[in-house]
């Protein structure tokens, strides 16, 4: 059998692996490049988007490899389920930690010692002990890969400072290979991560960061909860996650949800760690829907079939909302990302954000929210905005599946609005000698009577109540569009000042006619176009059939007491209910039906489907 694996060249068949251990039939863009790589004995830099398939780079190589491949990985109960899942999939692999009794860790110790593991995941604070460092030498692993490589970088959002000594293997294991991965866009984290694990001459691979399967959208937040249980409802009985700003936030939502039928759980760190993982257990198998979380809940969830994720509050910045939008569809399915937007969420930002005791962090804070806004707000594709954000270039014209793609917003000749609203912020500074905040040019501009209008005389100028034609929130919004078109900018300091840029005043001067966005203002519900066949990664099937296999997987995976998603994923039901399958050799060609689930499921599965059919006819 293993040598049906192998070309006459004694090249290792790796696609025959990939479908045998897996079940797949060809390699996500890199992966092949990256295990070829390792298995010529280079080190190597893999920079994936979350659901990339980074996992499958280490795993495929030490099956390839032979031998044994060490995996660390900083999460005790991340490597719990890739181990369950691994096994799952008929790969011997087993992991070392705290949670092991001492009879068991004797055992699995016995199990390396004989070369029975093709992998072991390992924390690094473990697998630096000198103990373990012994055993590895005589273990003599063929690869080492190093995964959320980012934590070893302080300037990542998860540093971890034992990290750090990961880079005593290379010192240690001169002849094997290195493979770091990672999801963390920002080149500063690429650099440290390479430098710090002093990687040698490695191949960088860097996969494109576009989720072509995930759906962008913003809503202006006007009914809250209801636009939430709209979310959770167009995706009923599928799981998704609520991000929050606070975590009383959280447990409001999640309460909240509750009331209205829907299964949730809240999440973040000020719960005990008890409820945190039940609650998050809870989630990985299905047994609640939604989770309501601060963005202490993500990094250790492998669920690849999270179809919505909402931003409730405003996040702090652009690789925050990319990460977390990105814990939904990684198995390639669509998802909907939805961002409730309120504009007073930004004031109330710039409040926390003034807290802050160090200048340098508040102002870089601020250009972070900034940019954050400018995405909320823009009437540019979503999709081209944030890989723009990360240097990524994207050259459609219409993405297909984002809002402002599918649903472009309106526009009008803004040039008199404009006008009236740089002249207010030139008005008011030649009255005062320097600038105001938004808030107040705007109550110039509608013509407000407050305190500070008398005692600076700005309802002297002349633009004080021109701007009738709009409310507040719309000529906010303008103000903001003027600033992203470079005519006023937010000046950094305590206050934030707008003030007018010499672009601005050219403009003004040339009286050239500007096109604004029409302000969105908590319009009502947003017509949804619906073109869902067009949507990127969707498998249409038989409904009623898919929901039937996923009700027998519930009942399969609960009784083997693990996630539903480790038996087979959504693809493989959802081809399952599209092909129909009535023989174990077309079974077989499903994704995800690997050698050891097509024995293990296949006459189950089989039958299902066939005694579906035969009711329906
Ligand atoms: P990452 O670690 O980069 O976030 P994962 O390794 O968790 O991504 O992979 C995401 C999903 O894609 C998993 O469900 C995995 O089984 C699946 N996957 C990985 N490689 C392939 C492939 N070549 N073909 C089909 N599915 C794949
Ligand atoms: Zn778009």
């Amino acid at each position: 059998m293993e040598t049906e694996l192998f070309s006459d060249a004694g090249e290792p068949d790796l696609s025959g692996l990939l479908k045998r251990f897996f079940g797949y039939e060809s390699f996500r863009p890199l992966q092949e490049e990256v295990i070829r790589d390792a298995l010529a004995g280079h080190d190597t830099f893999v920079l994936m988007p979350t659901g990339g398939g980074k996992s499958l780079c280490y795993q495929l190589s030490a099956l390839a490899m032979g031998g044994l491949t060490i995996v660390v990985s900083p999460l005790i109960a991340l490597m719990k389920d890739q181990v369950d899942a691994l096994q799952e999939a008929g790969v011997a692999a087993t992991f070392l930690n705290s949670t092991l009794n001492a009879a068991e860790a004797r055992r699995r110790l016995s199990g390396l010692y004989n070369g029975e593991y093709r992998l072991l995941y390992v924390a690094p604070e473990r697998l630096l002990l000198p103990e373990m460092l012994e055993r590895l030498v005589e273990w003599q692993p063929g690869l080492i890969a190093i995964d959320e490589a980012h934590c070893i970088s302080e300037w990542g959002h998860d540093f971890r400072p034992e990290y750090r000594k990961i880079a005593e293997l290379r010192d240690r294991f001169p002849e094997t290979p290195l493979m770091a991965l990672t999801a963390t866009a920002t080149e500063r984290v690429r650099a440290d991560i390479v430098s710090q694990l002093e990687l040698r001459d490695p191949k960088r691979y860097v996969a494109s960061f576009n989720r072509a399967n995930l759906m962008y959208r913003v809503i202006p937040r006007s009914q809250p909860l209801r636009q939430v249980l709209d979310v959770a409802r167009r995706h009923d009985g599928e799981s998704g996650i609520v991000y929050c700003g606070t975590r009383a936030g959280t447990e409001r939502l999640a309460n909240r949800l509750i009331d209205q039928g829907i299964r949730a759980v809240p999440y973040h760190a000020g719960l005990d760690a008890g409820t945190r993982a039940k609650n998050q257990e809870a989630f990985i198998r299905d047994e609640v829907q939604v989770v309501c979380a601060t963005i202490a809940f993500g990094m250790g969830i492998d669920k690849p079939d999270v179809r919505f994720v909402v931003h409730y509050d405003l996040p702090k910045n652009i690789e925050g909302y990319y990460q977390e939008t990105g814990r939904a569809g990684r198995d390639g399915l669509p998802a909907d990302c939805v961002l409730l937007f309120n504009a007073s969420d930004v004031a109330k930002q710039i409040g926390f954000i003034e807290e802050k005791t160090d200048e340098h962090e508040r102002t870089v804070a601020r250009q972070l929210l900034q940019q954050m806004v400018h995405f909320a707000e823009t009437s540019d594709c979503r999709r081209r905005s944030l890989l723009h954000y990360f240097s990524e270039a994207f050259s459609d014209k219409n993405c297909g599946a984002c809002d402002n793609c599918l649903d472009p917003k309106e526009t009008f000749d803004g040039t008199e609005a404009a006008q009236k609203f740089l002249s207010c912020l030139f008005r008011i500074h030649g009255k005062s000698g320097f600038g105001f905040g938004l808030n107040h040019v705007v109550e110039v501009l509608t013509g407000a009577d407050t305190e500070a209008i008398r005692k600076w005389g700005h309802d002297q100028v002349s633009t004080h109540g021109i701007g009738n034609e709009f409310g507040r929130d719309e000529w906010k919004a303008i103000g903001r569009e003027l600033m992203r078109l470079g005519h006023a900018q937010l000046t950094p300091g305590r206050m934030s000042v707008v003030e007018l840029t010499q672009e601005g005043s050219d403009w003004l001067r040339s009286k050239e006619p500007l096109e604004l966005t029409r302000p969105v203002v908590a319009k009502p519900k947003s017509r949804e176009r619906r073109s869902r066949s067009e949507r990127s990664g969707e498998i249409e099937c038989d409904e009623m059939l898919f929901e039937r296999l996923r009700e027998m997987r519930q009942e399969l995976a609960s009784g083997r007491g693990v996630p539903a998603y480790m038996i087979f994923g959504d693809v493989a039901l959802r081809e399952m209910a599209r092909d129909c399958p009535s023989t174990m050799a077309s079974f077989g060609l499903i994704s995800g039906v690997g050698e050891k689930k097509k024995t293990e499921y296949g006459k189950l599965f089989i039958s299902e489907i066939a005694a579906y059919i035969e009711e329906k006819v």
